[in-house]
């Protein structure tokens, strides 16, 4: 479908670096065309060192806002005058929005994303029947744990290869967690119901994160946040052993609709087919 941009196009975007390989835009021009909207979605990728200076000088609504990630979204909840409770949480924003009286308004969805996805391709997942385990300490990871705890998680066990980052959450977000270190996985793997790799190991060419799911409960969820490739060696071994996967993808788009009901002021279109406009995206890549 061919859209004009007019001189009265409303613009977002996302801003990332780098950020060539969003599939952001992908997903929210569909919104837009779906939607008959005169709107457009563009990334950003501000040169190194420049980030505060291009959010700066968006103030008075440029443009109405963006999705923000790797690897700006704490330095983004930082610029912002207001931020949801969502967003402090986590520790970061992957929305700001430019209002019309010059402030920045940041929120954080990527927890809504995450549950989206766990109740989308785990039908019957309820995350208050046992602990949640959270590979990573970084912002994904941070918001992962707001968000589990949020839904009623009795436990959430944060993994990390540095121990005193996940020290740093488990204090942070209270007694209903605790901090392991990454060669004491297997501990935490214990009763587990949902295992979430939140880390950036296996990410494109880097080396996969190598843990023994068996040591999972045959009915433990098993989610990667990661998605090049969409079935990781850490989801594969999880396929293999028969447990419930739930891919990062699914994750992007589900924080996609919410992304898109703050930026352009209504619902996302429910009947385009993004995630299959993704896959699309994501096979072309080879
Ligand atoms: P980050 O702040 O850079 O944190 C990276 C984490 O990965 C840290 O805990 C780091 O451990 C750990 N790590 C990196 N390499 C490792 C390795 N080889 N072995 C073990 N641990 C390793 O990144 P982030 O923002 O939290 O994002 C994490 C991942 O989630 C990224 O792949 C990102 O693309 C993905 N993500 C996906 C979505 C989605 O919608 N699907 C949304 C948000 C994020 P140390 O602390 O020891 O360095």
């Amino acid at each position: 479908m061919t859209r004009s941009i007019t001189g009265a196009s409303v613009v977002a975007g996302v801003v990332g670096s780098p950020v060539a390989h969003s599939l952001s835009p992908v997903i929210h021009n569909a919104w837009i065309a779906a939607a008959g909207i005169d709107a457009v979605y563009v990334p950003f990728s501000p040169p190194p060192g420049a980030f505060s200076a291009f959010i700066e000088g968006l103030r008075g609504r440029a443009i109405c806002g963006l999705n923000v990630t790797l690897p700006f979204k704490e330095v983004g909840l930082k610029l912002a005058d207001r931020t949801t409770e969502r967003a402090s949480q986590a520790g970061a924003a992957n929305i700001l929005l430019f209002n019309s009286d010059g402030t920045i308004g940041a929120d954080n969805v990527d927890g809504l994303g995450l549950l989206g996805a766990l109740a989308a391709q785990a039908p019957g997942f309820d995350p208050k029947k046992g602990p949640a385990v959270v590979l990573g300490a970084g912002g994904a990871a941070r918001g992962a744990v707001a968000s589990l705890l949020a839904a009623g998680a009795p436990l959430v066990r944060v993994v990390n290869r540095t121990l005193s980052r996940a020290e740093e959450i488990a204090d942070s977000a209270g007694a209903a967690t605790c901090a392991f270190a990454l060669d004491q996985a297997l501990r935490a793997f214990d009763g587990a119901n949902v295992v979430i790799n939140a880390t950036s190991a296996g990410l494109a060419s880097r080396e996969a994160l190598d843990l023994p799911l068996d040591a999972t409960p045959t009915d433990c969820v098993v989610m990667d946040m990661t998605y090049r490739p969409l079935i990781t060696p850490f989801l594969a071994q999880a396929q293999r052993l028969g447990r419930q996967t739930v891919d990062g993808l699914e994750m992007l788009v589900r924080q996609a609709e919410p992304s898109f009901e703050a930026l352009f002021g209504r619902c996302a279109p429910p009947d385009t087919d993004v995630r299959g406009l993704c896959l699309t995206a994501l096979e072309a890549e080879g």
